[in-house]
């Protein structure tokens, strides 16, 4: 049984950005689209499928995960219904509740793959949340999701271990910093990388018993399914067996994709497939399968409903057509610079890991 996290409410909060703006891509409408095409395509009805409304946080656990300061600033500014939270971060009336939910979405997300209600779980939620660290939200985020559903997890004794893999095109610089003393979550982060200038090196390994749990696999621009799918193979599984969790958080971008307005790899849709398939295997050689895929960015409207449909079928185990795979992309070897970095990645991790 695959659960499926919705809420109407997650169709509010729209701060109304003028485009061609780079807040403007993070609005109502990329949900409208993919529940509306959801529901088209029946997917809601499948057997096989479990759809769950999300529930918000409560107020008081928030406190506990992000700096007061950040969750009141947040409140105060949705009041207003509008104002600057962080950089690349807009309030609108609706922003506090419809963050809360998002939140809220993605615990449960991860308590009824654990309570083993469902065996895996798609949080389609909004606004992201990877970007936003402790006492800052920035990157068209508010709340960290995925940091707040493992820690509110971990608080209630519920989890003790978990790999929170990102695959959104971007750094998930929010999650990394939560845990990068905690060895308890490893955080493994798939992402573009322009140059060694930015956050998100292979150096950033973690700190203190934290040391080997924060891995970087830095992607160079226009990278292609093939390269993606050679970076992925030789580390995260090698990684995960040994640390073996009990549950496995996808943070899923699907700005990866070429035709995102916003993202600079060179994927197609059928990676999102392969990549699926092989968590799915993953987390069934390593903790029963309990998968949990998280909504993060993705900015091309008509692109982002099927990419969601393809994660969803495939943890299904039904086959999809792929329409976007004969699309010319110009064959840009990047290959080389990109294997370079993670055999230098292994090299590092071999002082922490020993399937290297
Ligand atoms: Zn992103």
């Amino acid at each position: 049984m695959i659960g499926i996290i919705h809420h109407p409410d997650f169709l509010k909060h729209d701060t109304n950005f003028p485009r061609p703006h780079f807040e403007s891509f993070e609005t109502p409408e990329r949900l409208a689209a993919v529940y509306t095409y959801l529901q088209q395509k029946e997917i809601f009805d499948l057997p096989g499928i479990e759809p769950i409304l999300a529930k918000p946080i409560k107020e008081k656990d928030l406190y506990k995960i992000h700096a007061p300061y950040l969750v009141d600033s947040v409140k105060s500014l949705s009041k207003i219904g509008e104002g600057e939270i962080g950089a690349h971060s807009y309030a609108s009336r609706d922003a506090f509740d419809v963050a809360k939910l998002a939140v809220g979405g993605t615990i449960l997300a991860c308590e009824e793959v654990l309570k083993g209600n469902v065996t895996q779980s798609f949080a389609l939620i909004r606004p992201p949340g990877h970007h936003a660290g402790y006492s800052k939200t920035e990157g068209l985020c508010i709340f960290n999701n995925c940091a707040a559903a493992l820690l509110t997890l971990k608080r209630k004794k519920k989890l003790d271990r978990a790999l929170c893999l990102d695959l959104d095109s971007h750094h998930g610089d929010g999650i990394a910093e939560f845990f990068y003393s905690d060895p308890s979550v490893m955080y493994i982060s798939m992402h573009e990388y322009f140059n060694e200038s930015e956050k998100g090196g292979i150096f950033e390994i973690g700190f203190g018993e934290g040391e080997g749990y924060n891995v970087n696999i830095p992607l160079p621009f226009l990278t292609l399914n093939r390269t993606y799918l050679k970076s992925f193979q030789k580390i995260v599984p090698h990684v995960a067996k040994e640390f073996n969790p009990e549950l496995i958080i996808i943070a899923m971008g699907f700005d990866t994709h070429y035709a995102d307005p916003i993202g600079n790899l060179r994927l197609t849709s059928s990676l999102y497939a392969t990549i699926t398939h092989q968590l799915k295997k993953l987390a069934e050689d390593i903790c029963e399968g309990k998968l949990v895929f998280v909504l993060e960015g993705g900015y091309n409207l008509l692109g982002l409903p099927k990419f969601v449909e393809i994660v969803i079928q495939t943890l299904l185990d039904h086959k999809i057509e792929f329409s976007d795979d004969e699309f010319p992309l110009e064959e840009i070897n990047t290959d080389n610079e990109a294997l370079k970095r993670v055999n230098m990645l292994r090299g590092i991790l071999s002082k922490y890991w020993k399937r290297f």
